[in-house]
């Protein structure tokens, strides 16, 4: 099945260039953010960071708290750098912030360290006191610092989840059973249609119910549905009218091309859109 490839730079390439062909209305987006997950794929292999230090809660699940996540700082700011170029080529509005932003930091105005911790520790204020002094959008500047410290979050996951295929497999819960935030996306894979969650955070993948909200656990099927078209067969939205949550799904059965999950949640921003015209909320902002 094409959802068990590794993924190699190669392979977020070649997903890429499957959606820009299906969706060219995509192409300016994806190739943006095709090539930051390219260097996020690189970056990997040149990562230090002690795994055996890291902190495992008591509890069963999640395995660790968010702000106990080990980050690779030189990595990150390298990445943060990077980054920067990718968003100064994007558009006109990203340029000017993308400038301020690299010229700041190579003149040692903005620290990164402490905002790559302000990330772990839901510390908003940093992120705000930066974006008011140097008079750049703050969501920008949140974007790119966690896409630079992304490539440190899944190798803590990966590392953490290396031996939990069994014990995870009477997990429950919506939530990241590594990290305990929310997922971003689901699939639908192999025969019978398993289903699995993706960590909106960590990108952890993990099985979950079939048919069960991620968000408030409600299993009653009266109160679950899910939006669908014919001209995409490969996707879905599945709605919760308990909690009023969405979130979208790929039948990786249907799709027949190399998969990534982060571009395909890219590639399915028409499908946020018509869910929250039908009054539901994305979880993940
Ligand atoms: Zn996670
Ligand atoms: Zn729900």
């Amino acid at each position: 099945m094409t959802e068990n490839i590794p993924v190699t730079s190669g392979s977020i390439r070649q997903a890429a260039a499957a959606l820009k062909k299906l969706r060219p209305a995509y192409t300016a987006i994806l190739d943006f953010y095709e090539e930051i997950f390219v260097i996020q794929k690189e970056a990997e292999s040149e990562l230090k960071i002690d795994t055996a230090a890291l902190k495992i809660t008591d509890q069963n699940f999640p395995l660790i708290s968010v702000s106990d996540f080990i980050i690779d700082t030189e990595a990150s700011e390298l990445l943060f750098k990077k980054i920067c170029e990718i968003a100064r080529r994007a558009n006109a509005y990203m340029t000017g912030i993308a400038e301020i932003m690299l010229s700041a930091v190579e003149t040692e105005k903005i620290c990164l360290k402490p905002l790559f911790s302000a990330l772990l520790h839901e510390e908003d204020s940093a992120f705000e006191k930066i974006a008011r002094e140097f008079d750049i959008d703050k969501a920008i500047l949140v974007f790119i610092a966690y896409q630079s410290i992304r490539p440190s979050l899944s190798r803590n996951a990966e590392y953490l989840s290396a031996d939990m295929a069994e014990k995870e497999s009477g997990y429950e819960k919506g939530c990241c059973p590594v990290c305990g935030m929310l997922p971003a996306l689901s699939t639908l894979e192999g025969e019978g249609g398993r289903r699995f969650l993706f960590c909106s955070f960590c990108r952890h993948k993990w099985p979950t119910f079939r048919i069960a909200c991620p968000f408030c656990e409600n299993r009653n099927t009266e109160k679950l549905h899910y939006l669908y078209s014919e001209e995409e067969k490969e996707y879905r939205t599945d709605v919760c009218e308990s909690c009023e949550k969405y979130i979208k799904t790929v039948d990786l059965r249907k799709t027949g091309r190399i998969f990534y999950a982060p571009l395909e949640q890219i590639a399915t921003l028409h499908l946020d859109m018509k869910a929250k015209e039908g009054g539901f909320k994305s979880a993940v902002g």
